[in-house]
C-alpha cells in the first residue's frame, strides 16, 4: 500500500504523529528531496530502502512504487507541506487507481500556515479580510485564463503566493495593476520553520528589491494584504456584547 504523507514545511516535529507512525513503519520512502527536510528520515527503521524524487520522472517513481507492491512493501511518498497544494499527487493517484494499488493520504501542515506562524500573524482578520487567495505567479508553468494576478488583485484579500520568488518583478505589476497600492504591507517569508528560516516585511512595491538584497530567490511564501497591518476590528466570537451557542451577552 501506499500512503501519501505531507511533511510539514520543515521542522520535523511538525509532522504529524500519523505521518510519523507512517515513516517508522515504511518499507520504501520516497521523499521529494527539494524540499522535504532530509531530518525527517531519522524516524525509518533498519532496512528501509529510501528514494529522493527530485531526481526521478513520475514513471520512475512509478516503477519503484509497483516493485514495492509486488513484494508487499508499505511505501511512504513523502510530500512538502500539505500534498494537496502544488504536490503533484493527483496525477499519482489516478496511475495507482489504474494499477490497482491501493493509497491513503495523510494531511500535512502547510508551508502557508508555516509562514503565518512565522509572522505571527493571523490571515483572516475581521473589518480587514475573511479571504486567502491561495495562488502562484506565471513562469514556465502556466496559470488558467481568469487567475492572472492582476484579476485576482482586485479582491484586496489576504494573498499567499507559492512558487514565485523568483519572479517578483512581475508579481509587483500584476499586483498594482490589478489595484494594489505599492504601500500595501507585504511580507517574504524564506524556509519556514528551517533553522535558516527569514521574516522579510516590506510592501508591494518593494518585494522584488527586497528578495533580491536578501538573496532570496527560492523556497519562500509571499504573503499580501493588510492583515499584515495595524488596523481590525475585534472578533464577534468573544465580544461580551454578542451571543452564541455556547455564551449569553454580557451586559
Ligand atoms: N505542498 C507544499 C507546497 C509545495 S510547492 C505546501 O503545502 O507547503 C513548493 C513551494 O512551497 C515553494 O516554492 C515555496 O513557495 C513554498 N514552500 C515550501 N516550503 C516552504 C517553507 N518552509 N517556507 C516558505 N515557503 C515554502
Amino acid at each position: 500500500m501506499v500512503h501519501f504523507v505531507g511533511a510539514g514545511p520543515g521542522a520535523p516535529d511538525l509532522i504529524t504523529l500519523r505521518g510519523k507512525t507512517l515513516l517508522e513503519q515504511a518499507d520504501v520512502i520516497i521523499y521529494a528531496g527539494s524540499l522535504v527536510n532530509p531530518e525527517l528520515l531519522r524516524w525509518k527503521k533498519e532496512g528501509c530502502q529510501v528514494y529522493n524524487s527530485a531526481s526521478m520522472t513520475l514513471e520512475e517513481v512509478l516503477s519503484v512504487v509497483k516493485s514495492a507492491e509486488e513484494k508487499q512493501c508499505e511505501v511512504v511518498r513523502l510530500h512538502t507541506g500539505d500534498p494537496s497544494l502544488y504536490g503533484a499527487i493527483r496525477e499519482q493517484m489516478d496511475q495507482l487507481d489504474a494499477l490497482r494499488i491501493p493509497y491513503d493520504v495523510t494531511p500535512g501542515v502547510s508551508s502557508f500556515s508555516g509562514a503565518a506562524a512565522a509572522l505571527k500573524a493571523e490571515y483572516t482578520l475581521p473589518g480587514v479580510s475573511q479571504t486567502v487567495i491561495i495562488t502562484r505567479a506565471e513562469g514556465r508553468t502556466p496559470v488558467p485564463a481568469g487567475e492572472q494576478l492582476s484579476s485576482l488583485a482586485a479582491h484586496q484579500s489576504t494573498m499567499v503566493l507559492f512558487l514565485s520568488a523568483g519572479l517578483l518583478e512581475q508579481v509587483e505589476q500584476e499586483l498594482m495593476k490589478g489595484g494594489y497600492a505599492p504601500d500595501t504591507p507585504a511580507a517574504i517569508v524564506y524556509k519556514a520553520s528551517w533553522p535558516e528560516e527569514q521574516v522579510l516585511r516590506c510592501t508591494v512595491g518593494t518585494l522584488a528589491e527586497t528578495a533580491r538584497s536578501a538573496g532570496i530567490h527560492q523556497t519562500a511564501l509571499i504573503t499580501i494584504g493588510d492583515f499584515l497591518g495595524s488596523e481590525y476590528e475585534r472578533s464577534r466570537l468573544y465580544d461580551p456584547a454578542f451571543a452564541h451557542g455556547c455564551r449569553e451577552a454580557r451586559a
